[in-house]
């Protein structure tokens, strides 16, 4: 099974090159010539950790010995066995993702994503070491810290904006522990860290360092496959409920960013899951709402400030792989992109447009929807739910109510409510007094739900990466590593 570039059939690589590179030479995505054949029903009988076993080896064949992989990966670090629980609320079913490590969802990836470039480093008998480089707004680089700490042959490098982040996400950074680490705040705001990302890739491109440059974001397919195995973990837990059987459909709601969590979904029902509709949920920043509707991506517009940052976003990566697999048209997806690059807007074939539709829906809610939603989900359930997941609540109902079809709903939860204390705590009628910690403990008292125990350990442990430098001194930092 050989991988490509979203924008053109060639060159050909295997899947352990794919993982290594991240981005394809040509600046498109990887992705597999064709999907497999997939034993899905059997897929389904597993657990959660043979569940990724069977995915990952199919998707990434190249990759030797995944059943030892996945079980480093996961095992111990997650709060319960099955990772990603699933929860009964009203009508819908919540799918946590944020029982990791860090209490964010990218935590099933990146726990995943250190093994798998390890072993494709080791079958591809490359010497060097990896740095990984990463600008983070928030959660991302903390739960790549996390990944990636103390794993041989790999360092990290992770920058975030000084006085950009949360006071929670700033101490899960700084305390990170492992030798293999660095932290560090750049003066500026995300772009800004994440421009001189991209300019340090540019900046040592030809240059001979003592380590090989990669990065821990979507665009890599490793990061990416490892998000397919909880579609099959709800579905099993729904069977399990009796409340579908063997083949029945199930519809999930995404609050989507970067499109590749929803992505992982559109994978897994390639791969055989009987996914009925795939609903994409935004926030103010709607573009992808618009998108799905109009068949017209246009991201020239003002990037907005929301409760649920990590949905702000104009540009989502993954949706080119959706193009592609889509079409079937490298040389159309690489026409698209290059517009968006040029113009800041491009539109699809309608064709392409109905084959989008026939598979996707798409809502957005704004804060004030959100605030009401997490306030009436914790009224009417006891459930306390995070703006994000507020957002997908959302999108479901508007679903339902728009289309009447009442097939089993899978909300995706992607963040713990103690992620985002101030905004929970204001949606259910609590005080936003004193800090985030305060904020937390005050949640908690108000709702009985538990802090996380990685979330709470934080106050009092010591801070080990404390520097704070001016954009321009990136890479000197980097270089100096
Ligand atoms: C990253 C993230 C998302 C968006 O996921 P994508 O895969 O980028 O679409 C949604 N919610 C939370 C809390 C996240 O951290």
């Amino acid at each position: 099974m050989y991988y490509h570039s979203t924008r053109s059939p060639m060159p050909r690589v295997d899947s352990a090159q794919a993982v290594l590179d991240g981005l394809a030479p040509d600046g498109g995505l990887y992705m597999p010539e064709s999907l497999p054949a997939f034993d899905w029903q059997t897929c389904l009988q597993g657990t959660s950790l043979q569940m990724s076993t069977a995915i990952l080896s199919a998707l990434l064949p190249d990759i030797p010995r995944m059943e030892e992989l996945v079980r480093r990966a996961y095992t111990g670090k997650f709060e319960t066995e099955d990772l990603t629980p699933t929860v009964k609320v009203g009508n819908f079913t919540l799918l946590e993702l944020f029982r990791g490590p860090t209490s964010a969802f990218k935590d099933v990836a990146l726990s995943m994503l250190p093994q798998l470039l390890t072993a494709a480093k080791a079958q591809k008998g490359m010497e060097q070491d990896i740095l990984i480089l990463t600008a983070t707004s928030g959660d991302t680089g903390k739960a790549a810290l996390e990944g990636f700490h103390d794993v041989p042959g790999v360092r990290i490098c992770v920058f975030y904006p000084h006085g950009g982040v949360s006071q929670v996400q700033r101490a899960q950074m700084v305390t990170q522990e492992g030798c293999n680490v660095a932290v560090c705040a750049v003066e500026g705001n995300f772009d800004d860290a994440q421009t001189g990302v991209k300019n340090i890739f540019a900046a040592c491109r030809d240059r001979e360092l003592p380590f090989r440059l990669s990065s821990a974001n979507s665009i890599n397919i490793g990061r990416l496959a490892p998000q397919i195995m909880y579609y099959f973990r709800a579905y099993r837990d729904l069977m399990d409920r009796g409340e579908i059987r063997l083949g029945d459909p199930v519809n999930f709601s995404v609050p989507t960013g970067n499109f590749g969590d929803i992505l992982a979904g559109y994978l897994a029902k390639k791969l055989g899951l009987p996914v009925g509709k795939l609903i994409c949920a935004s926030n103010a920043n709607n573009v992808l709402t618009d998108f799905i509707s109009t068949g017209t991506y246009d991201r020239r517009r003002p990037l907005l400030k929301t409760t649920s940052p990590s949905m702000d976003i104009l540009v989502s990566s993954n949706l080119e792989r959706l193009l592609y697999l889509l079409s079937g048209d490298t040389a159309l997806v690489a026409q698209l992109m290059q517009q968006l690059k040029d113009e800041g807007a491009y539109t699809v074939p309608a064709d392409l447009l109905a084959k989008i539709q026939a598979e996707f829906c798409a809502s957005y809610c704004d804060d004030a929807r959100a605030e009401e939603i997490m306030g009436r989900v914790f009224r009417d359930y006891g459930y306390l739910c995070d703006p994000h997941t507020a957002a997908g609540w959302a999108a479901a109902e508007d679903y339902v109510t728009q289309t009447g079809d009442h097939t089993p709903m899978v909300v995706l939860s992607t963040a713990s409510p103690y992620k985002f204390p101030a905004a929970v705590l204001t949606a259910i009628g609590g005080d936003t007094d004193g800090d985030e910690f305060c904020q937390m403990e005050r949640l908690s008292r108000l709702s009985g739900v538990p802090i996380p125990g990685n979330l709470s350990g934080l106050q009092g442990k010591p801070e080990k990466h404390t520097g704070v430098i001016p954009k321009e001194k990136m890479l000197d930092f980097v270089l100096s590593l």
